[in-house]
């Protein structure tokens, strides 16, 4: 069986987490914590960052950052994980869902201005498969309105939007390291970007359990105490010890990937010329991080018994995002704004192909070849 994915390990993974069990500094912020925050903070050219348990974590610390509560409303795709909307959902905030583009599956920047109500506070873009929404298109909506954009960039780690780092663009900016995504940390982790500096003191406080613990370490007080809400929503070092391993072979990981989805492409191209799958569409201002390889076939009868195919010749390919709207908790905390096109649409012909640092040249022939089997039957 060819796995869907294998969480990246380039060879000093182990001997860092070792390092940093023997530091005795294995909680949060310890010194392989410092070296990702530092690694980050170059690479991304941005105010701050937080490692953080998840990125589900490092959204709900955006949510109480913003202020988020009972009664605002926040905008964003149906099309996305349940973590986007459930760390507004958990401040009390009513979800309002707008179609997404059927190009990129990325929210549809000209459906938002009709979801805005005098309750909007935040836009939270997606970017899907490490491929940028139209970023320009929603920060300018942001500010004629006066709104906070959350970059959900779990899936855009070393992917960019005319040269700039997902993540940088909005107000704050999120990334995932669980073992789905191009970067991982072990056991789980994520980051918080913050790129207004008004946010960086009040998240030092939120991600310290609600204290000014951060200002006592740089001897800015002389004792620490409990001054706002807050949680425990720091990382702990031998996860980030592990990331270090990735950060490290950060490139090297991303060209991996993208070779493999430049094979994938090229393999299957033939059979989107015939007009019997959709391939993915990379607008000429994004670049990506090849965190996905997906196709689309007719619908979602033909999605079944393709995956069975798939299946039963040894390849283990997946699909997901039943939409928000209609699971049980978005009908709930939510509505839809404007007409679901695309949304159920598109995503019950989406299916994802297996992706991960070196998966083999001869697994993807092997998988593409699969692929045309089952359409020349
Ligand atoms: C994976 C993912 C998350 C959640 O990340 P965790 O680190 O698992 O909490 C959130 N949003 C999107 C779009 C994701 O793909």
């Amino acid at each position: 069986m060819i796995p869907f994915n294998k969480p990246p390990s380039t060879g000093n993974e182990e001997q860092y987490i070792l390092q940093s069990i023997k530091s005795l500094k294995i909680s949060g912020d310890g010194d392989f914590s410092k070296k990702c925050h530092q690694w980050f903070e170059e690479k991304l050219n941005c105010e701050k960052v937080l490692l953080t348990p998840s990125c589900t974590h490092a959204l709900e610390m955006a949510a109480i950052l913003l202020d988020i509560r009972e009664g605002d409303e926040v905008i964003m795709p149906s099309y996305t994980f349940v973590s986007t909307a459930n760390a507004f959902t958990l401040r009390g905030a009513k979800i309002v869902f707008v179609d997404i583009r059927p190009d990129t599956m990325n929210i549809d920047e000209t459906k938002i201005e009709q979801a805005i109500t005098n309750k909007t506070k935040v836009i939270v873009p997606v970017h899907y498969a490490g491929i940028a929404c139209e970023m320009d298109a929603i920060m300018k909506i942001a500010s004629r309105y006066g709104l906070f954009v959350v970059e959900d960039a779990a899936q855009g780690m070393m992917s960019s939007y005319k040269n700039r780092p997902l993540g940088t663009i909005g107000h704050l900016g999120t990334y995932s390291f669980h073992e789905t995504k191009n970067y991982t940390s072990a056991g789980e982790g994520g980051l918080l970007i913050i790129n207004d500096k008004q946010f960086i003191e009040k998240a030092e406080v939120i991600r310290e359990k609600g204290t000014n613990r951060s200002l006592f370490f740089r001897g800015m007080v002389d004792k620490y105490t409990w001054v706002n809400i807050g949680s425990s929503y720091l990382l702990n070092d031998v996860s980030a010890a592990y990331l270090w391993g990735n950060l490290e072979k950060a490139d090297e990981i991303n060209q991996n990937r993208l070779n493999s989805w430049q094979s994938y492409y090229k393999e299957l191209k033939p059979l989107e010329e015939k007009r019997l799958i959709e391939l993915p569409n990379i607008p000429k201002e994004c670049i990506h991080n090849s965190h996905m390889f997906y196709l689309k076939v007719k619908d979602i009868e033909e999605r079944t018994k393709f995956l069975e195919y798939l299946n039963k010749n040894g390849i283990f390919a997946v699909f997901h995002y039943v939409p928000l709207h209609s699971s049980a908790a978005g009908k709930k905390f939510g509505r839809f704004v404007g007409k679901d096109i695309f949304t159920t649409r598109e995503s019950e012909r989406l299916v994802r192909l297996p992706m991960y640092y070196q998966l083999k040249p001869k697994d993807i022939y092997y998988i593409s070849r699969i692929v045309h089997d089952y359409f020349s039957n």
